[in-house]
């Protein structure tokens, strides 16, 4: 995230900018929206996933599962160097990810992964989405900031 006052890349979880000193008001809290969620999955579908990526809902976790399409699970289970088939559709998966994070001012979060089958080692990514939310004692001081004007 970026300060809001001198525009320098802080820590998200930083209460102030390490380099003006400016109270930074929001912290990133988990998305459980699915509304949402299923607008940011069709938009990273139809915009910035590679075709062997698929972004689908998690509804019961409230999160994002990404899923390697058919293709990619066979090419990385009859391919002979399977190791490259698979570092090479995680990075394209990873690049479209961070690519979105800057496009939609999100963060997504990796919270858990799991293997499809043992004959193949392309997993199912499982991501929280974080977006950015004002901090409560912040909202305080607005409410009392405008009782007393
Ligand atoms: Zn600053």
């Amino acid at each position: 995230m970026r300060c809001p006052n001198c525009q320098k890349g802080v820590p998200e979880d930083a209460l102030f900018c390490p380099y003006c000193g400016f109270k930074l008001q929001f912290r990133l809290v988990k998305m459980s929206d699915l509304n949402k969620l299923r607008k940011i999955a069709t938009i990273l579908n139809t915009r910035f996933l590679p075709a062997e990526w698929k972004c689908i809902v998690d509804e019961k976790k409230k999160r994002l599962l990404f899923a390697p399409s058919a293709k990619a699970i066979f090419l990385a289970g009859f391919k002979r160097s399977r190791a490259a088939v698979v570092s090479t559709l995680i990075l394209a998966l990873d690049t479209a990810l961070k690519r979105a994070e800057e496009e939609l001012d999100i963060k997504l979060q990796l919270v858990e992964m799991s293997k499809i089958s043992y004959f193949t080692y392309i997993p199912y990514l499982y991501y929280e989405v974080l977006i950015k939310s004002k901090l409560a004692k912040n909202k305080n001081e607005q409410n009392s900031a405008r009782i007393f004007t």
